[in-house]
């Protein structure tokens, strides 16, 4: 009995293992294999693969992009892919290792190189996806090399990116319109994220922590953040949702400002991608809380 049931459990492995296979199989014939590092790059490609492709981030959803390093399994996966996006200007610490090595240069396409990048300090600041232009290049960019390895599928990379193109479109639109009758002239903000925004939409941002949100701020910076809130009038304190310095929420309490979410998009959640947000969902609703911040 024990050896029927043994034999019974090892054909039903072996079975479902073989469906699976095939699956997996059918899937890689039909569909192209586009490997992201993070979620705006995620959101980028899923818009305009479509169906015509199979789109894998490295960083798993809901975790923090900034200090994530892949696993073994991970890389060798990597090398399964046809194309892979990055964001590049440092974002990703352990891309560069791979290129060349896991993966192939021109297999890969590196966001940063098609932006004008912003710089402060000396510090080139990789946020550069929280400006919907800097979002349309990279999208052109992906578009032109999913038309390249997939031509057959041409008309629909195109009708996507058009629908993208102008899906960013609108929001950039929104956020001049929206922004454009400004009483204030700056926000404080959980980590240096900002940059890109602020510059498009002209306004500054003040970070409690750096360019990475584990940068937490020395006493004096605190100190001197905690100045400047009393010297102008600010009534709100922006946090993000996945990674925010605990000293905001004490710099909040201290100062008695009210705690709004500015999120960097560095990521999204399992629940938000299930609930259908997306990167056009969030920056819709950062323009709600920015609008407090900076017109009301
Ligand atoms: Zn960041």
């Amino acid at each position: 009995m024990k050896k029927l049931l043994a034999f019974v459990l090892l054909i039903t492995i072996v079975f479902t293992g073989c469906t699976k296979d095939k699956n997996t199989n059918n899937k890689n014939e039909e569909r192209l294999l586009v490997y992201v590092s993070f979620y705006p790059m995620y959101f980028l490609a899923e818009e305009i693969g479509g169906d015509f492709v199979e789109t894998k981030t490295v960083v798993p959803f809901g975790v923090d992009s900034h200090d994530y390093e892949p696993s073994m399994d991970q890389l060798r996966e990597l090398t399964n892919a046809q194309v892979f996006i990055y964001n590049g200007a440092n974002f990703e610490s352990w891309v560069e290792k791979l290129i060349n090595s896991v993966i192939e240069e021109d297999k890969t396409i590196n966001a940063s190189k098609y932006c004008e990048l912003i710089e402060e300090d000396g510090v080139v600041d990789p946020h550069l996806w929280l400006d919907p232009e800097n979002m349309i290049k990279v999208a052109e960019v992906i578009k032109d090399k999913l038309i390249e390895l997939d031509g057959k599928n041409r008309v629909n990379y195109e009708e996507n990116y058009e629908s993208l193109k102008k899906r960013l479109m609108d929001l950039d639109n929104k956020y001049f319109e929206e922004l454009k009758d400004k009483k204030n002239d700056s926000i404080i903000v959980s980590h240096r994220a900002f940059g890109y925004m602020a510059n498009r939409y002209g306004f500054k941002q003040i970070p409690v922590a750096g360019i990475s949100p584990d940068q937490e701020p020395s006493p004096r910076t605190i100190a001197n953040i905690i100045d400047l809130i009393s010297e102008k009038n600010y009534n709100y304190i922006f946090l993000e949702t996945l990674a925010s310095p605990k000293t905001v929420e004490v710099i909040a309490e201290e100062t008695n400002l009210e705690i709004l979410v500015l999120n960097p998009i560095e990521n999204l959640t399992e629940e938000e991608i299930e609930s259908g947000e997306d990167y056009i969902t969030i920056m819709e609703k950062n323009l709600e809380n920015l609008k407090k911040a900076l017109v009301k």
